[in-house]
């Protein structure tokens, strides 16, 4: 991650305690989209004090500025990262919830001509797939 949110944070305007330094450095140390009680269990290491609250408070503060984005990935839980320069999508191992990331020209560009054809001009789009690995699924 060449940016952090820290300096994502500064750049935007957004005031930065020390608590909301810690979280901030804990979204940005993780690439495994943790939600809230992982982001808790991992800045309680670095700050005791910080409570569950304010990692969901500054975490929607994140969101809101645009800094990070959730998806539950089918999951019940909102799970958290910093929206990445270069756009990437999802495969989710039912199995354990880990979450894949993945690029794929083929599917990006076949989204922009499935919107094209249908009268619109892709500005985004989310793929989330949902798999088993393929030596687990008896
Ligand atoms: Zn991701």
């Amino acid at each position: 991650m060449a940016q952090t949110i820290e300096k994502i944070c500064v750049d935007k305007g957004l005031r930065m305690t020390g608590q909301r330094r810690t979280i901030a450095k804990v979204i940005s140390e993780s690439n495994d989209h943790p939600d809230v009680e992982k982001l808790h269990e991992r800045a309680i290491t670095i700050d005791p004090e910080i409570s569950i609250a304010t990692v969901y408070r500054t975490v929607r503060l994140f969101q809101d500025a645009g800094i990070i984005s959730s998806s539950d990935f089918g999951g019940t839980r909102a799970r958290y990262e910093i929206i990445p320069e270069e756009h990437h999508d999802h495969l989710i191992n039912l199995k354990t919830g880990q979450v894949i990331e993945f690029r794929d020209e083929e599917i990006e560009e076949l989204q922009k001509i499935i919107a094209d054809k249908l009268g619109y001009k892709l500005v985004d789009h989310r793929l989330e797939l949902y798999g088993v690995p393929k030596d687990q699924d008896k």
